[in-house]
């Protein structure tokens, strides 16, 4: 028998319905691309992301 805690998230907050949806929603697929993306572009206007070579 599993007990409650054992149960995964299904729901995830849609921010185009502004409510919650299963994760099966094609709603889902497009956010988490969205939000990967967001980040994607964080990470790459970080200074700190290019390796720059020591002072000679
Ligand atoms: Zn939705």
């Amino acid at each position: 028998m599993g007990s409650p805690y054992a149960q995964k998230i299904l729901h995830f907050y849609c921010y185009e319905c502004k409510d919650y949806e299963l994760k099966t929603s094609p709603h889902y697929k497009a956010q988490k691309q969205r939000f990967s993306r967001r980040k994607k572009a964080r990470e790459a206007k970080k200074p700190a992301a290019t390796p720059t070579p020591p002072p000679p």
